[in-house]
């Protein structure tokens, strides 16, 4: 009598489950319909009003609430079928690649995975001689990526706001001398053609990751891009921003976070290596760890440094200057080549 009864409730569910994947597809063409006319996808009155009205009707021994508690399992799958998000193009099921990167006639793979990256240079691009200080220390220490800024986000209307194309083209000299690769940060969208222009990578800083003009504009310059985390942006959103980049046409795009801002006094930052995994694990961008701006201080980049190796980034970003003491912009999170070298070891 039970077999028999089971059963029928098998029978049932194998019922329950068609209509439930044919409901699930009418809810998909009705979400192309809409994205088609324009329209946004998900309706909640229209979810409440399904609701509302099948508990209207003869429920039989079961409640209202018991209808609703299935219904909005039903709505939460329409919901994921419905959302096109998950199709992102940087969310696209493909391996992790190295970054191709132009150099006269040939070109270099950076960022091989497994490989940890590490990017490191001055904070600001101040002098011909102090760059070429600091390239001569890194490029011997095996560094292929010099960093420098020419046009410097500053908290400050009064403070060093970067020497622009003059410290873009000492950046050029100094990786064309030790056959290095060079990444600088671009501003606004005034600065992207003369940055590209000068650099290898185009960087795009905290501040402006949510700056969706200059992620349309640095997508399309041709160059890869390194985009640093918003300092108050969810992992959802900084995958958005690295779509605005893949959609204008970059394929090569870093990922780098560099600490968010929370109510721990510890560092400058606090880095979020979870969503460092997070982003290997949903996108195929490699995601490097930028210690210094985290760090605040320099006796703290080596043990962050050390965090980011182990916690199975694709590499790092320091910022190392030949007189720290005397930099222009983040003076006290600047290593000198020498420690920058002792903690390589
Ligand atoms: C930088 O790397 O030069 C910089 C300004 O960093 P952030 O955008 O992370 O503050
Ligand atoms: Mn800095």
């Amino acid at each position: 009598m039970i077999d028999h009864k089971r059963e029928e409730i098998d029978r049932l569910d194998d019922q329950a489950l068609a209509l439930l994947i044919r409901r699930a597809g009418l809810a998909n063409d009705i979400a192309e319909i809409k994205a088609e006319a324009g329209e946004p996808t998900l309706d909640s009155t229209r979810e409440a009003e399904i609701v509302n009205r099948l508990c209207l009707r003869d429920l039989g021994p079961l409640s209202a609430d018991d209808v609703r508690h299935v219904w909005r399992a039903i709505l939460s799958s329409s919901r994921r079928v419905m959302d096109k998000s998950e199709d992102l193009l940087v969310c696209e099921a493909r391996e992790r690649e190295p970054i191709d990167v132009e150099c006269s006639d040939w070109t270099v793979p950076l960022f091989v995975p497994g490989k940890p990256e590490v990017i490191a240079g001055p904070c600001a691009i101040e002098s011909r001689e102090i760059l070429d200080r600091t390239a001569s220390v890194l490029s011997s220490a095996g560094i292929r990526i010099l960093r420098g800024g020419a046009f410097k986000p500053r908290s400050s209307p009064y403070s060093f706001q970067g020497l622009g194309e003059e410290g873009l083209e000492m950046l050029a000299e100094a990786v064309g001398k030790y056959s290095m690769f060079s990444i600088s940060e671009v501003l606004d969208t005034r600065c992207v053609e003369v940055v590209a222009r000068h650099v290898d990578i185009l960087q795009i800083g905290t501040r402006n990751m949510a700056n969706f003009e200059l992620l349309k504009e640095a997508g399309q310059a041709g160059k890869p891009v390194m985009l640093k985390r918003g300092m108050a942006a969810t992992v959802d959103e900084w995958i958005h921003s690295a779509e605005y980049l893949a959609v204008n046409g970059c394929e090569r795009i870093i990922m780098c976070e560099r600490g968010i801002r929370t109510f721990s006094d510890a560092s400058r930052f606090t880095l979020d290596f979870a969503a460092v995994a997070e982003v290997q694990a949903r996108t195929w961008m490699p995601v490097i760890v930028d210690v210094s701006h985290a760090a605040g201080r320099r006796e703290l980049v080596p043990p962050l440094f050390r965090a980011a190796m182990a916690s199975g980034a694709d590499g790092a970003m320091v910022e190392v200057h030949a007189c720290p003491d005397q930099a222009r912009c983040d003076a006290r999170q600047q290593l000198t080549p020498e420690a920058f070298v002792e903690m390589l070891d």
